[in-house]
């Protein structure tokens, strides 16, 4: 294992806090995954770029990871807090498809994402709909203490354990925030965990349970399969900010239900020890909605001529505990950093894999990197370490590329996988195909060569026509980009 001490943001004690494994020599985390309702955005995506930095960094600790992600087909309200419909249900409707074709086509659209932006696989991805005999076996032993039933469904009472709330640190005694709409509730914040199917009415996705037809709460689920599959308590939960809100105070009132109920100074009864989460990728004209017409997918960056690892490399590029704010300018710029590294790394692309990186020039980059990944991830920082070892000049190559691999492992850009070709901008909508380019620029140089400067204009402005930019000289060696 690497000497310096992981520490990491705990957000359920609101500091800094050193890793300390709950089984030795192992890591085992969970992430809440997506809802398959529809397709992500990229903000959803910079979660699991930030779980999928984490489980790098574990590993390159050298800890033994499990890695769950769940996939959530079932449960997941339009709001947070018990109101609305059932995100799945409402787009099957709309729709007119089964809710398991829906989840399909979501969940494969998501795992594209996840494979274009290098996000290595879990160990499992574990799907809600898998686990609902588990769900109700776990709602029926916390039930009797902690749970009341209304017409609607099975309620957790939340004054029935200590320190509801700590997790979000805003609610109330009278849940401040919440809006109380369900009849008969105890306090605003209590929560379905099953919610039963109206009389008379039928839904797609349905079981038998002791408190009738129905489905399981959202926050169940994660609870459920994060016990079954990791053990209480497991190392680290990860989610997104908005979760550190009502889900996973949510997750944790259960899971203190289910542990005993302990208050929550005892790290163990809240489930997980160390609560993660990374704050959000913003937009201003609203594009982040799922609503709106072209929302922002990853593969709408793809269809605009983005390699999709550009948008990783801004995640990178901000502290996952920092707002990060979306713009085309942005990408631009996390690109063509990221053509620099490639250039630097194709330079050592076929230096031998030695294995070494013990050598007195890299050992500042080595040691700043280490700091930087060990200090809560500090993507930013690591990222500069890695140029510096790639910029050290009169060295080995060798050393010089295992130090880049050893170091892009944790990162994750894949710099000995890509090219600079690969990386140039190809919108969707050019209306002329690489090879008529490279074909067009081969007649150009023939032309100047023969300083036929008539013919070589000519091309240049018929390429032009076609939004193909010609670079002459240009220092990261892209000869033409379509704008
Ligand atoms: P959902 O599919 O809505 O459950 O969200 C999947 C993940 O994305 C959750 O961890 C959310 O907290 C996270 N998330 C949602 N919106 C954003 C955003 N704009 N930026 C970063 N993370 C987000
Ligand atoms: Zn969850």
């Amino acid at each position: 294992m690497t000497d310096a001490p992981l520490k990491l943001f705990n957000s359920l004690t609101r500091e800094l806090e050193t890793f300390q494994p709950v089984h030795t020599g192992e890591a085992r985390v969970y992430t809440c995954g997506p809802t398959v309702y529809n397709y992500p955005h990229i903000g959803n995506m910079r979660a699991y770029v930030f779980a999928d930095v984490l489980g790098r960094t574990l590993t390159h600790k050298g800890y033994e990871l499990t890695h769950i992600i769940n996939i959530t087909d079932v449960g997941h309200l339009t709001d947070d807090a018990d109101e609305g419909e059932d995100k799945m249900e409402k787009m099957a409707a709309e729709k007119a498809q089964s809710i398991w074709d829906i989840a399909k086509h979501y969940t494969e659209a998501y795992w594209e994402d996840i494979k274009a932006l290098n996000i290595r696989q879990p160990a499992k991805w574990s799907v809600a709909t898998d686990y609902i005999e588990e769900m109700i076996e776990f709602a029926k032993s916390i039930a009797d203490k902690h749970c009341y039933e209304l017409d609607s469904g099975l309620y957790f009472d939340v004054s029935t354990i200590e320190d509801y709330g700590r997790l979000a640190r805003a609610i109330t005694e009278d849940g401040e925030g919440r809006i109380d709409t369900v009849e008969g509730k105890r306090n605003a914040a209590d929560f379905a965990i099953w919610r039963k199917t109206p009389a008379g009415e039928t839904r797609q996705m349905e079981w038998d349970s002791p408190w009738g037809k129905g489905a399981p709460g959202w926050h169940l689920e994660c609870s459920v399969m994060g016990e079954k599959l990791l053990g209480f308590p497991f190392d680290i939960h990860t989610g997104g900010i908005d979760h550190r809100e009502i889900h996973h105070p949510n997750e944790i009132a259960q899971n203190q239900a289910f542990c005993g109920c302990g208050g929550l100074s005892e790290a163990t009864n809240s489930g997980a020890r160390i609560w993660m989460h990374n704050n959000f990728l913003v937009e201003r004209s609203g594009k982040m909605s799922k609503s709106s017409g072209e929302f922002l997918r990853l593969q709408l960056l793809i269809d605009k001529g983005y390699h999709p690892l550009a948008y990783r490399m801004m995640c990178l590029q901000a502290h996952y505990r920092s707002e990060l704010e979306f713009s085309w300018e942005g990408l631009e710029a996390a690109l063509t950093r990221l053509k620099r590294m490639v250039m630097a790394a194709e330079r050592i692309v076929d230096a031998p894999d030695g294995g070494v990186t013990d050598h007195p020039k890299f050992k500042p980059a080595r040691e700043k990197f280490e700091a930087a990944i060990s200090d809560d991830l500090n993507t930013p920082i690591a990222l500069t370490a890695l140029e510096d070892a790639l910029a050290v000049k009169k060295v080995d190559t060798a050393i010089k590329r295992a130090v880049a691999e050893h170091m892009d492992a944790v990162l994750g850009l894949g710099l000995f996988q890509l090219t600079r070709a690969a990386l140039r901008v190809r919108p969707k909508s050019a209306e002329i195909s690489e090879e008529e380019i490279e074909d067009a620029l081969a007649r150009r140089k023939a032309a100047r060569a023969e300083k036929d400067f008539a013919t070589s204009d000519a091309l240049r402005d018929e390429l032009a026509s076609k939004s193909v930019e010609v670079m002459d000289g240009d220092p990261l060696g892209w000869d033409w980009k379509l704008g």
